[in-house]
């Protein structure tokens, strides 16, 4: 028996997620900027960091016409960083389109906008009959058709059954809703631990379900160890409370994001006379604090000595700059302020 698409709509309807994003009458802007907050960020943190992005770039036009150094610094702890530069470049094409595309295939046009987002933002602000695969989706559909073969592989085959599920006429009938209702059931009902499989409105239709082992999908192929990277940084405070940042460049890791400058990553631990040569100001009375920061990327995990300094007053050289240490912290991105929590800052 196939799951009811009728079901799931009603019992959306009566236990649909508040979210400030679904107030909104589905303008695309919030819809897309939801959605690319949620990549990677938890709904408890995207929720207030939401609402304050659109009290700074309340349009597509104020995000379109911002400096990009102060998206980067409204999106500091969010992390995956690319995310806004992509989300700036999407509002500036936008723009120059005169309005955001209603096709898919026009929104996978814009800068930054893959599969997933095109998908997203066309069936919720444009009920355009599409589903996106989120890890809710691919786990419903994993354990509604008992797909047993281990992710990563298996999403081909998850898309497609997923996109199947729209093929139903009460689907289609509310595209968006369907999708939204997909995505709380994932998120609420069919969790990954321990799905509530007695208060499902798909419960008569899943297999998994019927054949207990619901918990035990989507199965995962084996992750392999992230290697371990190694950097030093260096804190030089005045006594005004100035302390030395700089911006790293556009592109790459942290691309565009403010730094407490140091040493490159590498897989080597850092000596002390080799991590000292790249100080941002050298002859100084550098000291090597206790403790090492730690912050886990998507593909490494870095280590981090920090050394500090203090000069009687602060003067920039060229390629950094002097910032007031009381309140930096939110604008530096989570690997920094792991730094800066060195020194108790
Ligand atoms: S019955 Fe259980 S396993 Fe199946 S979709 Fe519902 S919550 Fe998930």
């Amino acid at each position: 028996m196939r799951p009811d698409p009728d079901a799931l709509l009603n019992w959306y309807d009566r236990h649909r997620r508040a979210m400030p994003w679904r107030d909104s009458g589905r303008d695309p802007y919030h819809v897309w900027l939801s959605e690319v907050m949620l990549q990677q960020t938890t709904v408890a943190t995207v929720g207030p960091r939401f609402r304050r992005f659109l009290e700074k770039f309340p349009t597509v036009a104020a995000l379109a016409a911002a400096e990009d150094a102060a998206v980067m610094e409204e999106w500091a702890g969010l992390g995956y960083y690319a995310r806004a530069r992509n989300l700036l470049a999407g509002a500036r094409a936008v723009v120059a389109l005169g309005g955001f595309p209603r096709s898919v295939e026009g929104l996978r046009e814009l800068p930054g906008v893959g599969p997933y987002t095109a998908a997203a933002v066309g069936a919720i602000a444009f009920d355009l009959p599409v589903v996106p695969l989120d890890g809710n989706v691919e786990r419903v559909m994993a354990r509604v058709h008992a797909v047993r073969e281990p992710l990563p592989g298996a999403k081909p085959r998850l898309a497609a059954l997923a996109q199947d599920s729209m093929q139903d006429a009460a689907a289609r009938a509310r595209p968006g809703d369907f999708v939204q209702a997909l995505f709380d059931l994932g998120a609420t009902i069919c969790t990954p631990r321990t799905p509530a499989c007695a208060l499902c409105p798909w419960r008569g239709g899943c297999a998994a379900q019927a054949g207990g082992f619901a918990a035990e999908l989507p199965a995962k192929a084996a992750k392999k160890d992230r290697p371990l990277r190694h950097g030093a940084h260096f804190l030089l405070k005045d006594a005004d409370g100035l302390v030395l940042v700089r911006r790293r460049p556009p592109k790459g890791l942290l691309g565009g994001m403010l730094e407490i400058p140091g040493t490159p990553w590498r897989d080597q631990p850092w000596g002390e006379a080799e991590a000292l040569a790249h100080a941002p100001v050298a002859g100084l009375a550098w000291q090597r604090l206790p403790g090492l920061a730690q912050h886990g990327f998507t593909h490494f995990q870095l280590e981090m000595a920090l050394y500090l300094a203090t000069v009687p007053r602060l003067v920039a050289p060229d390629g950094f700059e002097a910032r007031p240490l009381d309140g930096l912290a939110p604008a530096l991105p989570t690997a920094m302020r792991r730094v800066l929590a060195l020194a108790g800052g």
